[in-house]
C-alpha cells in the first residue's frame, strides 16, 4: 500500500522496522537511511529473507535538509518515520514539506546545541512564561501547523510508549470509560534488570539530560516545578512488584493539558533503582552530564558523548536484561454524575522482546508503537492535514493494533491510586 522512509536505525528503529516488515500490506517498500549505513545493511540482511516488504538502505545526515531531500526525492515515500535523534525533529519535518511526505516521530523537538544565544533567548522567554524548563518542548513543532496544513500533509508527533501509547490510553479513556477526566498519573516501570552497575536503556545523552533536570506537574491550568527527584512514591507494579519511583517532566504532559478538556491534574512518575540514581547523581556532581564542550589535551569534548562513549550500548542490553516493563496511566474523572477511576497498562518482558526482535523492551514498547502511528497514517485511518499529537485521533485502532502487533493492555477498574 505504501512506502515509508525510516530515518535512524538504532534500538527503537530496529524494532519499528521489524514491526514494518511484519505488515507488509501496509509497508510495501521501506527505505533505512542513517548514519551509519552498515548498521542498516546488517539489518536489511537480517529482515529482508523472511519479508515481503522491499527492503532499501541509504546513509544520510539528518542534520542537513538536502542530503535528506535528495533521498526524497529518490525514493518518494508516503510517510518518513523519524528514529533518529529529537534534534533532527526540524529538519527532517523541513525536508518532508520540501517532498510532500507526511511525518512521524516519536520524541518532541531538543536543540542540540543549547548554548546558543539564538535558542537561548527563545527557550529563556519559553521558560518564563510557561513555568517549566525542560530543554525540549512541542512549541518548535507545532508552530508548523500551517506548513502542513497549507501543503495538505499530516505530521504525527509522539507515537512511541510515552508519549505514544500513554496518549492514546488517554483519548481511549475519554471516549469509552469517562464524560471528564481530571486526573492523569502516567506510570513508567522498567522492573528489568541488565545486570551492570549501571547503563541507560536508550540513547544515554538523551536518557540522562531528562532525568537529571527539574521535574514538573500540570495543575489547574499551570506548571508546577519541582527539584530533580524531590517527589517520591512507591506502588506495587502488577508483574513487577513494588518499585520507588519519581515524578519527572515529560512531554506528553504538555499535549494533554491542551487537548484534553477539563483536566485538572497531569503527572508523570518513572522508576529507578537506587544503584542508577546513586551513579547518575555521582556523574552530575563531577560535571560529566554536561553538554557545554571543555577543553581536554588540547581537544575539545562534550562530557555527556565522552560518557556516551564509556556506557555500555542501550543495543548490547536485550541479551543481558530480565523482568517486565509496566507502563500505563491512572485516570479519576466523572461518567454520568459519578466519580470513577481506571488504569490501564501494558507489561512487557525484556527477554520476549529480545527473542522476537533482538531489542529489550524499552526498544520494544517505543518501536511498535512507533509502527502503529506509521501504519495508521500511511494507510490514511488517520488523515488530516496538520501537526497532531497522537490523542487527537480515534484510538480504538491504534488499540486494536497494540493487542495485535504485541502490547496487550489491561484495564483496571479498580485501580490503587497514588497519592
Ligand atoms: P539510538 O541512539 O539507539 O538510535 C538513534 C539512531 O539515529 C542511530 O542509528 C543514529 O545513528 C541515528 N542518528 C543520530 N543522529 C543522526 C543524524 N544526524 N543523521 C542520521 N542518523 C542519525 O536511539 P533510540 O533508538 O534509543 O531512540 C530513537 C528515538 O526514540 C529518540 O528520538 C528517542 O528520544 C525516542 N524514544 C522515544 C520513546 C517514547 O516512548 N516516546 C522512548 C525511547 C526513545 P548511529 O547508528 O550512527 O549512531
Amino acid at each position: 500500500m505504501g512506502k515509508a522512509l525510516i530515518i535512524g536505525c538504532g534500538g527503537v528503529a530496529s524494532v519499528a522496522i521489524a514491526k514494518c516488515c511484519q505488515n507488509s500490506e501496509v509497508f510495501t517498500e521501506i527505505m533505512i537511511a542513517s548514519r551509519t549505513l552498515s548498521k542498516c545493511d546488517a539489518l536489511k540482511e537480517k529482515l529482508q529473507p523472511s519479508t515481503k516488504t522491499i527492503i532499501h538502505t541509504r546513509q544520510v545526515d539528518a542534520d542537513k535538509v538536502p542530503e535528506l531531500v535528495a533521498i526524497m526525492e529518490e525514493f518518494k515515500p508516503d510517510v518518513c518515520l523519524n528514529l533518529a535523534l529529537p534534534y533532527q525533529d526540524l529538519t527532517i519535518m523541513d525536508a518532508c514539506l520540501a517532498c510532500g511526505a507526511n511525518y512521524v516521530d516519536t520524541a518532541n523537538y531538543e536543540a542540540e546545541d543549547t548554548d546558543d544565544p539564538a535558542w537561548r533567548a527563545i527557550y529563556e522567554k519559553r521558560c518564563k512564561e510557561k513555568g517549566f524548563t525542560a530543554y525540549f518542548d512541542y512549541s518548535w513543532q507545532w508552530a508548523y501547523q500551517d506548513k502542513f496544513k497549507n501543503a495538505g500533509l499530516t505530521a504525527l508527533l509522539g507515537t512511541g510508549f510515552d508519549p505514544g501509547v500513554t496518549s492514546v490510553f488517554t483519548a481511549y479513556a475519554l471516549k469509552h470509560y469517562f464524560d471528564e477526566i481530571h486526573y492523569i498519573d502516567i506510570l513508567d516501570c522498567n522492573g528489568g534488570d541488565h545486570g551492570y552497575p549501571f547503563a541507560t536503556n536508550f540513547n544515554p545523552e538523551i536518557n540522562l539530560r531528562e532525568v537529571s533536570a527539574n521535574g514538573s506537574y500540570w495543575e489547574d491550568g499551570h506548571w508546577v516545578e519541582t527539584k530533580p527527584m524531590e517527589i517520591k512514591r512507591e506502588y506495587n507494579f502488577a508483574g513487577v512488584g513494588d518499585k520507588d519511583m519519581y515524578l519527572l517532566h515529560h512531554e506528553e504532559i504538555e499535549s494533554l493539558a491542551k487537548n484534553i478538556p477539563g483536566v485538572k491534574r497531569i503527572r508523570f512518575f518513572m522508576t529507578f533503582g537506587q544503584s542508577y540514581l546513586m551513579h547518575m547523581n555521582c556523574l552530575q556532581n563531577v560535571g560529566m552530564l554536561g553538554t557545554t564542550p571543555v577543553e581536554f589535551e588540547g581537544r575539545e569534548i562534550v562530557p555527556i558523548k565522552f560518557l556516551k562513549a564509556l556506557l555500555p550500548d542501550p543495543a548490547s542490553l536485550g541479551p543481558r536484561t530480565v523482568g517486565k516493563t509496566n507502563i500505563g496511566c491512572i485516570f479519576t474523572g466523572v461518567k454520568d454524575g459519578k466519580e470513577r477511576s481506571i488504569y490501564i497498562y501494558n507489561i512487557c518482558d525484556h527477554q520476549e522482546a529480545f527473542k522476537e526482535t533482538g531489542a529489550q523492551a524499552v526498544s520494544y514498547t517505543t518501536g511498535v508503537p512507533a509502527m502503529i502511528g506509521t501504519a495508521l497514517v500511511a494507510s490514511g485511518v488517520w488523515s488530516g492535514a496538520g501537526v497532531y499529537n497522537v490523542e487527537e485521533f480515534d484510538p480504538d485502532p491504534y488499540m486494536d493494533m497494540l493487542n495485535q502487533y504485541g502490547l496487550p493492555w489491561v484495564v483496571d477498574e479498580n485501580p490503587v491510586l497514588v497519592d
